[in-house]
């Protein structure tokens, strides 16, 4: 599974010489022509380098392993080949770095060079074709079954298709032996592994873009009920330091309802990355009690590591995330966070002096970001099947400045954005995704499956909570002036009612072992039970019942409470909690009229 290419013998001349060098950059004279985006080998150590840039006979490389050591002079051959990375069904459970090498998670980092020796490993190969088929790129030729990962397909790869003229019989094989023999149009004959070669700035073709219909299902009200986001969808959850950005990616990488999950972890301090280095392993699928890892790559880069190796890490992971939804799966993608990257490019376009754009990143920053999340997509296969890659990026604006260009450009590229707020993290109010300055552009795609979970209400009770928290935040600015008591009872009752909102839905803490995962049955039985509450409430309020009458009742401190209070195992309670407010509410307005009686 290693970046390693066919490297020339050490006798060979080298196509160039290195004749500058800074940092992860470098230029080199060369001697036989090379192609941009052509890998590299550098210095004695063969360390793995692109070209990025050529000009006559001097190229520019940017190098995705430390340049220490590296001198002028030293020597450097190209591969011949873009940067590429091997796909195939080792990758599922293992944690790499960005240049997709396995690591050892004791915190051993491989050695530099791509000159490695490859794991040997064997996989289970059960054929799904048979000598004389005619297979179509990127079919299934074999299923792979692994005890420590999920069942997977071995795939013909993108540009390849024939008759079989040969297939192996089930059995265990590397990945590198060639298991079916095809022969093309042209009688050319091809041999084909378990696993093939991609380059991972190349997005792999599909069959065509087909409209997304469902939700990328996270557990997590906020966004579900509030900003969904359609699966093959892109989001963006921008966010300043410690509002949330970390725990809820790995949140929706523990609950969403994705069959596999790539996590980057790009750029961010080392301990950060602890908590999915460490943890994840330990993990459990909640649906399915399996480890989480077994449907799970990892693909960790920290601060410590050379900067552009943050770039070989975003293209790595979407690479490949592209590579299981074209086995006709649902695969979610999470990048945190994706403004380290967007610092890489930055600091090596400093180096090599290019003019600086705004907040000094380069101007081909905004086509970088539409690069990656544009691989999202709802797709049919080469093959005919339906697989999906959603994507998911952390975005870590300084100073929590929404107005940066990493996020402003973000923003363009994205169809939710989830904006995590620092005053609503120092309450402690997690998620602290604000209801005020988040979107989905999806809601209407999505409404259908909230109508077939049994609620065609969703977008109404959607929009009127979101309403509520609208008109709650004009009155907070009212009421700071003239004070809350001064509000006419209509007002104070939608403050009660957003209150509620906030609390009861979309507070959800990740902790909690009853409320980290919000089900959609449950989801839809505590917006009815809310949407439920403010019509009774406004009917009594109507009638004369004083709001602060309202907001101590009993039954109020349960609502607020009900998501840690009512697991998925006793959605019938919320319907005791409904009588009860009837009860409650009743027993109010009975006073009323006893009073004015
Ligand atoms: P960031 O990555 O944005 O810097 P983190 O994800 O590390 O922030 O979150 C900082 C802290 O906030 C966490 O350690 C945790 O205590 C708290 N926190 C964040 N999100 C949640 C959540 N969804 N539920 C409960 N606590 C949370
Ligand atoms: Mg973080």
């Amino acid at each position: 599974m290693t970046m390693a290419m066919n490297s020339p013998g050490k006798d060979v001349a080298p196509d160039a010489t290195i004749t500058w060098i800074s940092g992860p950059v470098l230029r080199a004279r060369t001697l036989k022509g090379f192609r941009i985006n052509e890998a590299v080998l550098v210095g004695t150590h063969r360390l793995l380098g692109e070209v990025i840039r050529i000009d006559s006979n001097n190229a520019v490389i940017q190098v995705y392993e430390d340049t220490t050591g590296l001198r002028p002079g030293d020597p450097l051959t190209g591969t011949g080949s873009p940067l590429s990375v091997r796909l195939g069904p080792g990758l599922l459970g293992n944690i790499y770095d960005g240049l997709l090498r396995p690591l050892a998670v004791q915190g051993d980092w491989v050695k530099p060079g791509v000159d490695q020796v490859r794991l040997e490993q064997r996989f289970l190969f059960t054929p799904l074709v048979k000598v004389g088929d005619r297979l179509a790129a990127g079919s299934a030729i074999g299923a792979v079954s692994r005890k420590d990962a999920r069942p997977q397909h071995c795939l013909l790869p993108p540009g390849y298709q024939g008759d079989v003229i040969s297939i192996a019989e089930a059995g265990t094989y590397t990945d590198h032996e060639t298991v079916c023999v095809l022969s093309d149009a042209t009688g050319n004959i091809h041999d084909i592994a378990m696993s093939h070669r991609w380059p991972v700035r190349t997005p792999r073709p599909v069959a065509k873009r087909i409209p997304v219909e469902g939700p990328l299902f996270t557990g997590q009200r906020i966004l579900d009920s509030v900003f969904p986001l359609a699966c093959g969808g892109r989001a963006a959850m921008p966010g300043g330091f410690g509002t949330g950005k970390t725990v809820l990616q790995e949140t929706l990488a523990k609950w969403c309802d994705a069959d596999i999950i790539i996590y980057v972890g790009c750029g961010e301090r080392g301990n950060e990355m602890a908590g999915v280095l460490h943890e994840f392993p330990g993990l459990e699928d909640p649906r399915t009690g399996r480890p989480l890892m077994e449907r799970t790559v990892i693909i960790a880069n920290t601060s410590n590591m050379p900067v552009s190796a943050r770039e070989a890490s975003i293209y790595t992971a979407v690479t490949v995330g592209e590579y299981f939804r074209d086995q006709g799966l649902r695969v979610a993608l999470m990048a945190d966070s994706t403004s380290r990257w967007a610092e890489a490019l930055r600091e090596v376009s400093g180096r090599l002096g290019e003019l600086p754009g705004e907040a000094g990143y380069p101007a081909y920053l905004s086509s970088r970001q539409a690069d990656f999340y544009e691989r999202a997509g709802h797709v049919r296969t080469l093959s005919g099947p339906v697989g999906s890659l959603s994507i998911i990026g952390a975005v870590s604006p300084p100073s929590a400045d929404f107005s940066e260009p990493v996020t402003t450009h973000t923003k363009r590229y994205v169809r939710c954005f989830w904006a995590l707020d620092v005053s609503r993290a120092q309450a402690r109010f997690y998620p602290a995704v604000h209801p005020l300055h988040s979107y989905s552009e999806d809601t209407e795609v999505l409404g259908q499956f909230w109508e077939q979970h049994g609620n065609p209400q969703w977008p109404k009770q959607r929009r009127r909570f979101l309403n509520l928290l609208e008109e709650q935040a004009r009155l907070e600015r009212m009421a700071r002036i003239v004070g809350k008591d001064a509000l006419p009872p209509r007002q104070q009752h939608v403050l009660l009612c957003a209150e509620l909102i906030n609390e009861a839905f979309l507070r959800q803490s990740a902790f909690s072992k009853i409320d980290r995962y919000c089900s959609a049955e449950r989801q839809i039985a505590m917006m009815k039970l809310i949407t439920y509450f403010i019509d009774q409430s406004k009917k009594a309020v109507a009638a004369g019942v004083r709001v602060e009458d309202i907001a101590v009742l009993p039954v109020m401190r349960r609502l607020r409470r009900m998501g840690e209070e009512i697991g998925e195992d006793k959605l019938d309670k919320f319907d005791e909690l409904r009588q009860t407010l009837d009860n409650e509410c009743s027993q109010l307005s009975r006073g009323v009229v006893h009073d004015a009686g």
